[in-house]
């Protein structure tokens, strides 16, 4: 793009500069970015307003995936839960206890020590750094408490094992702004003009600003393919994934939306025109969530020697690099050098290749999946011919021939479907039954589902971190 979507002034690399916008918020792990959509001016100000409370509401699962929310620090921060679990490792009776999570190790928010039944052991609870000073409280109580021939046995508990539940509370309007900024920074990025986005955006006023309730949608598995998928996701392909297809409906009118699946668990259509009339379009992103642990780059000799092989496989021009230098709005002895900025731009091109996933290859391997699994094994035999018959029509959705060729085609994929021998746009049918879905309980089922599977993801995950699996 050649101007800022927010602001609309065109770029002029002095007054109004290009921004290095994170489509999908850095915070959450995203690594889908677009330098020419917005000034830097409106990217620090969208940064300020919209992404810093979005991916507040997501930190308690960021931060226990590991998520790296910046290359520079590398402290861990710990997460507010509540236990639910009735009894611990020790036998000991728990009632709903609020608790601190820090690198997958479970503590109470304040240290406490309880008795086994049989006033034989004692259990300390809190983390590393108190027990050890509560320790000594507790030994003057035993003494006092117990004769010097019953002291009970005092045990250092610095990780409570029991379930954790840790509460996501989503903000409606912050979450439909997030959701409405990472559409239009997807659409922008494939040049769909700015006045393309009446439900997201309102550009006339003088200063543009994102809509206080664009328009979202959210997602339920309404095709008979896509249920299969969504009740095992989590053993399927790479999981979790952050998600965005910019697509057009294909029934009247068109409508220009972008579907949003965030850890493969937040999923939203948001419609950013219901009456659209530009190019049909079906583009798509999905990446892996990025880690604390990955590659750090250094620029050394081996690297200069070959530096033009390295710069040119990563896709960085120097013309980015001199950009990005000049361009720096810090006080100037906090300004960066060259080498700095030449190496910050490698690491971040270099992990956006490391977590980069082909969703063509996982949206097959899902509905070869499906197939395999529920069309040719026994299940088929209990399914009705009408039923048999609307599975074969879903599947071959995802296939078109050419010439002698069977290929596999994704263009349908969260964009349509086929129920009763029509064709149905996902968003549309999900518009008409979001209302029911949301009254008879379905609709939060499902994204109770969603979330306990990747509850359960990061808790398995925590278990291999701990015990170094
Ligand atoms: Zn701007």
């Amino acid at each position: 793009m050649d101007s800022c979507y927010l602001c609309g002034k065109a770029f002029n690399g002095v007054d109004v500069i290009k921004h290095d916008e994170h489509i999908i918020q850095q915070a959450i792990g995203g690594s889908l970015t677009g330098n020419d959509i917005l000034c830097a001016s409106c990217g620090g100000k969208l940064g300020n307003d919209i992404d810093v409370p979005f991916t507040q509401m997501f930190s308690g699962i960021a931060t226990r995936l590991n998520i790296k929310k910046d290359r520079n620090s590398n402290k861990y921060k710990s997460v507010k839960g509540i236990l639910l679990s009735k009894v611990d490792q020790y036998n000991i009776k728990m009632n709903q206890i609020d608790v601190l999570c820090k690198e997958f190790e479970v503590t109470p928010l304040k240290p406490f020590h309880k008795y086994t039944d049989d006033k034989r052991k004692v259990i300390i609870y809190g983390n590393k750094k108190v027990t050890n000073q509560y320790r000594k409280k507790v030994e003057v109580e035993i003494s006092e408490k117990f004769s010097s021939h019953e002291l009970p046995e005092i045990i250092i508990c610095n990780d409570i094992e029991g379930l954790v539940s840790y509460p996501l509370s989503l903000d409606n309007k912050v979450l439909k702004q997030g959701l409405a900024k990472i559409a239009v920074g997807f659409a922008s990025k494939y040049g769909i003009p700015r006045t393309e986005f009446p439900l997201a955006l309102d550009i006339s006023k003088e200063e543009p600003i994102f809509l206080d309730k664009p328009l979202v949608v959210p997602f339920y598995p309404l095709g008979i393919i896509d249920r299969h998928i969504e009740a095992e996701r989590n053993k399927l392909c790479h999981y979790p994934t952050h998600t965005a297809i910019i697509f057009t409906t294909i029934t009247n009118p068109k409508c220009l939306a972008c579907y949003i699946d965030l850890f493969s668990t937040f999923q939203f259509y948001v419609v950013l025109n219901n009456n659209y009339t530009g190019e049909d379009i079906y583009k798509y992103f999905t990446q892996r969530i990025l880690r604390k642990d990955d590659y750090k780059f250094e620029l050394n000799r081996k690297y200069y020697k070959e530096r033009n092989i390295h710069l040119d496989s990563l896709g960085i021009t120097e013309h980015r690099i001199d950009g990005l230098f000049e361009n720096q709005t810090n006080t100037p002895e906090n300004n960066k050098s060259r080498e700095e900025i030449e190496c910050e731009i490698i690491q971040e091109e270099y992990i956006k290749q490391k977590y980069r996933i082909d969703l063509e290859d996982d949206v097959s391997g899902y509905v070869s999946y499906v197939m395999r699994d529920k069309m040719l094994s026994d299940n088929i035999e209990k399914l009705d011919m009408e039923s048999v018959m609307n599975f074969k029509r879903n599947f071959d959705l995802f296939y078109s021939v050419q010439g002698d060729d069977e290929i596999f085609d994704i263009s349908s994929y969260r964009r349509y479907f086929s129920y009763n021998n029509v064709l149905i746009d996902f968003l549309y049918s999900s518009m008409q039954s979001s209302k029911e879905l949301y009254r008879s309980g379905e609709l939060r089922n499902y994204c109770h589902l969603k979330v306990k599977m990747l509850e359960d993801f990061i808790q398995r995950e925590g278990i291999k971190i701990k015990f170094n699996l």
